[in-house]
């Protein structure tokens, strides 16, 4: 069961609201405690910026916006874009559209574990509630990497995606996440052997690098996959 603290509401809350359709994944760079929460209720600095939920990393969730339907924060309206079939949203659409998550990390990243697994758990936990409960499919949810136009975010840095991703699929009920096909949507998992690259991956997925790297948040400069790494592509 979701334990879901509500005893914070963030000063900085919006009126005007889309209807839901995302959901965004951050990171804090801050200290990596409750403090980083504390800040987001209550920013000191006068931006106005706060977010919908962080997850600490004992996995404490905590809800800063009481009403995601009335309310919407602003976590990710600079330069950024979020596409779905048929609409665009930009800039402050983006955050009145989508539900922000801060996962509370250090900016240096300097803690150990540098995601404890009770954290990445949390997070795909609630996101699988927050998608059931505004009826969005497993691929509107992003991150501040993903929806930035200018580069200038690549949070949530070095985040565990494919322990991410077997947590929602166990939380959604989808069974057997190593079988290609099972319930994904458009999209299987492959687990990457030794020796593979993305170029081969992609040919004979007749997919393509750049798909395979955004589906999985894979660094637009980076090409290095490891063995035993779950990638999701495109069916
Ligand atoms: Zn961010």
């Amino acid at each position: 069961m979701l334990k879901i603290n509500k005893s914070l509401k963030a000063k900085n809350l919006r009126s005007g609201r889309l209807p839901v359709a995302g959901i965004i994944l951050h990171d804090t760079a801050g200290s990596g405690q409750h403090g980083d929460t504390l800040y987001l209720v209550n920013d000191p600095d006068g931006r106005g910026v706060s977010v919908d939920f962080t997850i600490e990393r004992d996995g404490s969730i905590y809800q800063l916006n009481p009403d995601l339907e009335k309310f919407y924060t602003s976590h990710a309206g600079r330069a950024t874009v979020f596409r779905i079939p048929g609409r665009k949203y930009l800039n402050r659409d983006v955050t009145r559209a989508c539900i922000g998550i801060e996962l509370c990390q250090k900016a240096n990243m300097s803690l150990s574990p540098v995601w404890p697994d009770e954290q990445v758990k949390a997070a795909a936990e609630l996101c699988v509630s927050l998608c059931r409960k505004f009826g969005l499919a497993k691929d509107r949810v992003t991150t501040h990497r993903g929806v930035i136009t200018d580069g200038s975010r690549t949070d949530p840095r070095n985040f565990p995606f494919d322990t991410f991703w077997f947590h929602f699929n166990r939380a959604a009920g989808i069974p057997a996440i190593d079988t290609p096909g099972d319930g994904l949507n458009d999209t299987i998992i492959h687990d990457v052997k030794a020796g593979e690259t993305l170029w081969k991956i992609a040919r004979d997925y007749r997919t393509t690098i750049e798909d395979i790297k955004s589906r999985n948040d894979i660094n637009e400069a980076s090409n290095v996959i490891r063995p035993g790494q779950k990638l999701l592509i495109k069916k």
